[in-house]
């Protein structure tokens, strides 16, 4: 069984409905469908797809709609693209239409003002770098420092962060509207800057009747000063590599990494770790070894879920991509040793539910009991015992569709559906051991956790833990 859960990106590869249900098959647990790219109409095709092939496969498969956000990008070409070399001037113009050898246009009309002579300028994900010499009204004149092909609309970064676009674009604003239409579960906000960016992405989502929980894209600078408002503000990060490492350079990155997830985990936020993970499978069936080793360090970090991008959104093996992530998160988890942490004794606990969950985990890591069956309308218990790794599978019980499929991204927490929906204990607590044992969680004699809020049926928080012998009640 696998705790850490894969994210694959949709895209042509992955378009096939025999693709995506062979995606599924493999263990896909969310999927993300990326709002730069694509229309309204293929956006709405795909989660339609996804869901037609949950039920197919029998999975509970998680949507993610991930914003393009104010990437600023420069314009079109003539030719559609043009060589730089080490040392050819070039000007980055606002006012250019199209642009040619010597220039090229911008989205983001207002970038000449937020540069200044001496800045660093990175295109295509760091592959060109333009030094900055001087800034004359709407030009910014530039000089190749590293060459390459510039194509259209490649995305533009300053080294060190600090372009002022705001955080929801126009189109996010529509694109937020669309994911609250199609009721995904999660939503990605690009390039958040302040807890204020994802206060106003969640306004705009439950606005548009929206539920999914939020996902902070952890990719400026800025934004790691402002890391813990950002956590506050949202249910879970992502650790974008890609800009990231391009805005405060690549070598800061895994220690970044590293940091991000522990205080997310602290603050019983959820974390994705992405970008490159199994970059080389584009083109390959198999990983490289620094690959293999990065996604397992992943899951050492602590990681929710490793995700896929161009793997499996535009890549020739984006079934064999998930199937490796899936061998090398198994392999790395059974390495991880299981105990409680240290400060997890420490802990103080002022919500009822919250102590319930953690009553719970201490129980079930002491006993060594089979599962934990969480009986949720919400997930919160669940998401609470899954920030700690204690070696025991959690199972999200409810009969609430969109908490089924919130849960998927959660460590260690496995969503199973429970349709009693009446007052009765009893009957409650023999649906929840039946799906257990139906679903291979656990079989008779086996000892279990089961966390619930009484009196059943009246919503309201978690506040019983109780231990079950499977089977025993029946018995009596
Ligand atoms: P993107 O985000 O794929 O939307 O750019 C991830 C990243 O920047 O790493
Ligand atoms: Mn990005």
């Amino acid at each position: 069984m696998r705790s850490t859960k894969i994210v694959a990106t949709l895209g042509p590869a992955s378009s096939d409905p025999a693709v995506l249900e062979r995606m599924m098959r493999a263990g896909v647990d969310v999927v993300r469908l990326n709002f730069s790219h694509g229309t309204t109409a293929d956006h709405e095709a795909r989660a339609e797809l996804v869901r037609e092939t949950c039920r197919k496969v029998g999975r509970t498969v998680g949507i993610m709609a991930d914003l393009q956000g104010p990437k600023i990008r420069v314009g079109k070409f003539r030719e559609g693209k043009i060589p730089l070399k080490p040392g050819d001037p070039f000007i980055l113009d606002a006012a250019c239409e199209l642009g040619d050898g010597s220039r090229v246009g911008l989205d983001y009309k207002e970038l000449p003002r937020d540069v200044k002579a001496g800045d660093v300028l990175l295109l295509d994900d760091g592959k060109i770098v333009l030094d900055v010499k001087d800034v004359r009204g709407h030009e910014i004149h530039t000089v190749t420092r590293h060459g390459g092909t510039l194509s259209n609309n490649k995305g533009i970064n300053r080294q060190g962060g600090g372009l002022t676009a705001p955080a929801l674009t126009p189109k996010d604003i529509e694109d937020i509207r669309t994911a609250a239409r199609l009721k995904v579960d999660y939503l990605a906000v690009s390039f958040p800057k302040s807890g204020a960016d994802m206060y106003m992405a969640r306004e705009l989502l439950r606005a548009g009747g929206g539920h999914a929980l939020l996902i902070a894209k952890i990719e400026r600078a800025e934004a790691i000063p402002a890391l813990e408002e950002i956590m506050v503000a949202c249910d879970g990060i992502m650790v974008a590599r890609g800009d990231l490492a391009v805005e405060v350079g690549d070598a800061a990155v895994p220690s970044l990494q590293k940091r991000m997830i522990r205080q997310a985990r602290e603050l019983n936020k959820l974390t994705i770790t992405a970008t490159q993970m199994m970059e080389s499978m584009i083109s390959s069936p198999v990983p490289t070894r620094a690959e293999v080793s990065d996604v397992a360090n992943a899951v050492l970090d602590g990681t929710d879920a490793v995700m896929l991008s161009a793997e499996s959104a535009s890549g020739q093996y984006p079934v064999e991509a998930i199937e490796a992530m899936a061998r090398v998160c198994i392999e790395a988890e059974k390495s991880q040793p299981v105990t409680l942490d240290r400060e997890f004794l420490d802990r103080v606990f002022q919500r009822v539910d919250q102590s319930i969950a953690m009553a719970a985990l201490f129980t079930a890591f002491h006993l060594k009991v089979k599962a934990i069956a969480s009986l949720t309308e919400s997930g919160s218990t669940a998401l609470w015992m899954s920030r700690l790794e204690f070696g025991v599978p959690i199972y999200a019980l409810t009969s609430q569709t969109s908490t089924r499929y919130r849960t998927t991204l959660f460590r260690g927490v496995f969503p199973l559906i429970v349709r009693y929906i009446g007052h009765d204990r009893e009957e409650l607590l023999h649906e929840a051991e039946s799906v257990l044992v139906k679903n291979g969680a656990a079989k008779e004699g086996d000892l279990i956790v089961v966390t619930i809020g009484e009196p059943i049926g009246k919503s309201g928080g978690t506040n019983t833990m109780k231990i079950v012998r499977v089977g025993e009640h029946r018995r009596a």
